[in-house]
């Protein structure tokens, strides 16, 4: 019972101001005796926001984050803080007090991006031009999704209800390696690399905690996010999921090459569509992909994803899902109810009308003192965290985990000479392209054989190899396939590449 709340009514907010301090939970006065986040006091929303990086830095769980409000203070208690790399960590909290809230932040280099829940949903996130601005998000207009395809005819439930597919495959469902991809327009959008990547981590923090709440018990684990250098409008759902229409077809070598059971689009403007999963047969493996606007941050990616793992809306929502509900399985619906405190909820599958909650519906967790679904084996069932939990063993091995690629921890605009979204570090790594001569770039992107830069191979080339005839000891311009020996090979090669580079 991973998060149960108990339960009094929420405040009424009268106004949108927000500042956000930080008091240690121990004894760390230096600390809460700084602000992380603060608005520019007289602004109209959404406001200016500064944000005190070097104090996030120092957050562990345990501390608090106090949110002065009008309608009385929101008090945060840090849950959780993971370490992504260097100067790279997600934070999340939860309310330290009767009413249900929430708060998840990510920090990536310069960039930074939050939301909560405190009464009112809230985010933080930088805007075209630079800057971070503080938003309330309206739950109620900010509607999205449809899942692709005729999935309501092709449910086909090939496995019993409640089965757990058969063991086997080469990862054990534990964690879903996930590609995220996005256009120069989300990166204009979001003001610069550094927040969206942000934006990207809160994102996947936002699906793990979901998860963490209603015992799911599997992660995303980022394996790479890339700048590709498709237009935007090739990150539509087909396109993106078609590896041969000419449409960032790339991406799929990309998916390949860092082994990613799961790609995400990330997009400029709001909403999502993913293809839904009606079965676990194997060539689902090739339907593993979505897409998720960044105006509706920070659920989006959640919800899409989940569509991927066979999830579905709460029975009776549309959006492409079954009209009897479910998907993957009967019961694989979202849920709506009404807390304690009045408020009515939604889980991450579900429309609106509701408050977002990081939940995934689970009728054996409670949020805000009531069940989070509904039990039952049959469509009037909403329990999308047994869905994910029967999904997920399978949907981890799409791609079998190789993090040849990853571990070079490559920036999303890392080079790619040969323009086929690999970059080319990766594909040397993977044995996608050779590096004879070790210089980090594709030899296909080179001349090596034009052993005097001349910018062609040509008669010249052909002398110098003549003339270092033999082992090579040092610098030897004629070994044009750097194999440490001057001799036929090399003759061959200069004669195959014989003409302009
Ligand atoms: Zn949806």
């Amino acid at each position: 019972m991973a998060f149960t709340r108990s339960a009094s009514p929420v405040a009424a907010w009268t106004t949108l101001a927000l500042t956000i301090a930080v008091t240690a939970a121990g004894p760390r006065p230096d600390v809460s005796a700084t602000r992380v986040w603060s608005p520019t006091p007289t602004a109209e929303l959404p406001m200016a926001i500064d944000v005190s990086a070097a104090t996030l830095a120092r957050i562990t769980p345990g501390d608090h984050l106090t949110t002065p409000l009008p309608g009385g203070a929101a008090r945060f208690i840090v849950t959780r803080r993971v370490e992504l790399g260097p100067d790279r960590f997600t934070i999340t909290a939860n309310v330290d007090g009767p009413a249900p809230g929430w708060l998840i932040a990510a920090v990536h280099g310069d960039g930074f991006a939050a939301a909560g829940h405190a009464g009112v949903t809230f985010r933080v996130r930088g805007a075209a031009g630079g800057g971070r601005h503080l938003e309330i998000v309206d739950s109620e207009t900010l509607e999205w999704c449809s899942v692709s395809d005729d999935v309501a005819t092709r449910r086909v439930d090939e496995m019993g209800v409640g089965d757990t597919p058969a063991d086997g495959g080469c990862d054990d469902g534990s964690s879903i390696d996930v590609l995220v991809v996005y256009a120069a327009a989300a990166r204009i959008a979001a003001g610069g690399t550094a927040n969206l990547l942000a934006e990207i981590d809160l994102m996947i923090a936002n699906s793990n905690e979901a998860y963490s709440n209603s015992d799911v018990q599997t992660q995303l684990h980022l394996v790479h996010a890339r700048e590709v250098s498709s237009p935007e409008s090739d990150l539509g759902l087909g396109s993106l999921t078609d590896p041969a229409d000419g449409r960032a077809d790339g991406v799929h070598l990309l998916r390949d090459a860092y082994a990613a059971d799961q790609v995400v689009a990330v997009v400029s403007g709001g909403g999502g569509v993913a293809n839904g999963m009606w079965t676990l047969e194997p060539d689902m493996a090739d339907l593993a992909f979505c897409v998720s606007g960044r105006d509706s941050l920070p659920f989006i990616m959640t919800h899409e994803v989940g569509h991927n793992l066979g999830c579905c809306h709460a029975s009776g929502d549309g959006g492409g899902c079954p009209d009897g509900g479910g998907l993957l399985f009967p019961y694989s619906n979202g849920h709506r109810f009404t807390g304690l405190s009045g408020t009515l909820w939604r889980t991450v599958m579900a429309y609106s009308p509701g408050e977002w909650s990081p939940l995934i519906s689970n009728p054996a967790v409670l949020f805000d003192g009531k069940p989070t679904g509904v039990p039952g084996d049959t469509s009037s069932g909403a329990d999308n965290a047994r869905t994910i939990n029967q999904s997920a063993p399978v949907v981890a091995n799409w791609r079998c985990h190789d993090d040849a690629c990853e571990l070079l921890d490559l920036p999303p605009d890392a080079a790619d000479c040969d323009g086929d979204e690999i970059p080319d570090l990766c594909a040397i790594a993977v044995g996608l392209g050779a590096d004879l001569n070790d210089d980090g770039v594709l030899d296909a992107c080179q001349c090596l054989t034009d052993a005097d830069e001349s910018g062609a191979t040509d008669f010249v080339d052909l002398l110098l190899v003549l003339a270092g005839w033999g082992p090579c000891d040092g610098v030897c311009p004629g070994d044009v396939d750097f194999d440490g020996e001057v001799g036929f090979t090399d003759v061959l090669a200069v004669l195959a590449a014989w003409g302009p580079c």
